[in-house]
C-alpha cells in the first residue's frame, strides 16, 4: 500500500469511527433518560393553539426537517402578532416617566423595569460613563423612525445610533406570515442539537415565536438597549414580534397536578412549560437543554427565568423549521 492509499484508509476508518465515538460518549444516564422518554411518547396537540392565531388550517404532512429526515409534521402558519396582550411599550419617552411607560431589561438573571430613572442611571448601572441615553431636556433618545430603527437594529449598529434606545413599532413592520413545521412525535436524541441560524426555538400558543437569547453583547457594545415589553417581546425589522422571555402574559394551560402551566411547544415538538409552578417553585433536575421527564408530560422543557435571556438551552429532539415570508 502506498502512502496515498494508506492516508485514504486512515481517513475512511476515522469517518466510520467518529460517529461511534460520539455515540459512546453519551452517558449511561443519558441513555436511560432517552429510553424512558421514548417509551412515554407524548404527541403535539394542535388544538392547544389559539385558533385566532392561525392563518388557515393546521396541516398534517410529511416534511423534511432540520437533519434532512422526513417525518410527519404539523404545519402552522401565523401572523406572529399576540392576541391576548398589547405589544409594547418598550422605551419611556422621558427620564421622569414611571414604569407604565416602558418595558423590561435583563442583567445577570434579574429583570429590571425600564422606567425613566432606570434610563437616566444607565452609566451607573453598567459602571461605564459612556452611557447617556437622554438629552439635557430630559427626553430619551429613542429610534423614532423606521429608518433609525433599522440602522440601530443591525448587528453592526450605525454609529449615529450609539447611545439610543432601540425600539421598533408595529406600524413599521411589514406584515409577515411565519410557518412552523413541528414533528408530530418528538424523539429524544442522545446528543442535544444547537439552535439553528434562522432564529426561533419554539412557539407560544398565540403563534408568536420564542427566540434564542438576545445578542446582549452586541447591543450593549454600541451603548444601546433594545427593551422587551412586559410580555418579554420586541420587534425585529425582518422577523417581526418575538419573545426572549416567558413572563406569563400569554395563554397558559394549567396542569391538574399542580405542575407549572404549559406555555407552548419547542420546535422539536417537546412541550414547553413555565419556569415556576403556582407555588413559586422552579422545576429541578433540568438537563443541559432545560428539560426533564415525568410520566404525565413525557420529556418537556421549562422556560428559564425571565431574567436569564434563555428560554430553552438546546434542543433535546430534532427541531423542525421556522420560515418567515412577506
Ligand atoms: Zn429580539
Ligand atoms: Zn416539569
Amino acid at each position: 500500500m502506498n502512502d496515498q492509499s494508506r492516508r485514504w484508509v486512515l481517513l475512511i476508518a476515522l469517518a466510520v469511527m467518529l460517529p461511534m465515538v460520539s455515540c459512546s460518549r453519551a452517558s449511561e444516564e443519558t441513555r436511560r433518560a432517552a429510553d424512558q422518554a421514548n417509551a412515554h411518547p407524548v404527541q403535539v396537540d394542535p388544538t392547544f393553539f389559539m385558533t385566532e392565531a392561525l392563518v388557515g388550517e393546521v396541516l398534517t404532512e410529511e416534511r423534511t426537517i432540520s437533519d434532512g429526515s422526513r417525518v410527519m409534521c404539523y404545519v402552522y402558519q401565523t401572523r406572529s402578532v399576540p392576541i391576548e396582550h398589547e405589544m409594547g411599550p418598550w422605551s419611556p419617552g422621558r427620564i421622569d416617566d414611571d414604569k407604565e411607560a416602558g418595558g423590561i431589561w435583563l442583567r445577570d438573571g434579574q429583570v429590571y423595569d425600564v422606567d425613566g430613572p432606570f434610563v437616566r442611571n444607565m452609566a451607573e448601572f453598567y459602571d461605564d460613563p459612556e452611557w447617556k441615553l437622554y438629552r439635557d431636556d430630559g427626553t430619551i433618545k429613542v429610534t423614532d423612525t423606521k429608518e433609525a430603527f433599522e440602522a440601530a437594529a443591525r448587528p453592526d449598529v450605525d454609529p449615529k445610533y450609539h447611545n439610543h434606545m432601540v425600539e421598533g413599532r408595529p406600524e413599521w413592520i411589514e406584515p409577515t406570515i411565519t410557518t412552523y413545521i413541528i414533528p408530530v412525535q418528538p424523539i429524544y436524541n442522545l446528543s442535544p442539537a444547537p439552535f439553528g441560524r434562522g432564529g426561533g426555538i419554539g412557539v407560544a400558543f398565540n403563534g408568536v415565536n420564542f427566540d434564542p437569547p438576545a445578542p446582549l453583547h452586541a447591543i450593549l457594545g454600541a451603548h444601546t438597549i433594545a427593551p422587551f415589553d412586559d410580555a418579554g417581546g420586541h420587534l425585529n425589522p425582518h422577523a417581526g414580534y418575538h419573545y426572549h422571555a416567558a413572563t406569563g402574559k400569554t395563554k397558559q394551560i394549567e396542569q391538574p397536578d399542580g405542575h407549572a402551566p404549559m406555555i407552548g411547544y419547542a420546535l422539536d415538538g417537546f412541550g414547553l412549560y413555565a419556569h415556576m409552578d403556582g407555588q413559586g417553585h422552579a422545576a429541578d433536575g433540568l438537563d443541559e437543554c432545560g428539560g426533564h421527564f415525568d410520566e404525565t408530560r413525557g420529556y418537556h422543557y421549562h422556560a428559564g427565568s425571565p431574567g436569564s435571556n434563555q428560554i430553552i438551552r438546546a434542543f433535546r429532539g430534532t427541531p423542525g423549521l421556522i420560515t418567515t415570508e412577506d
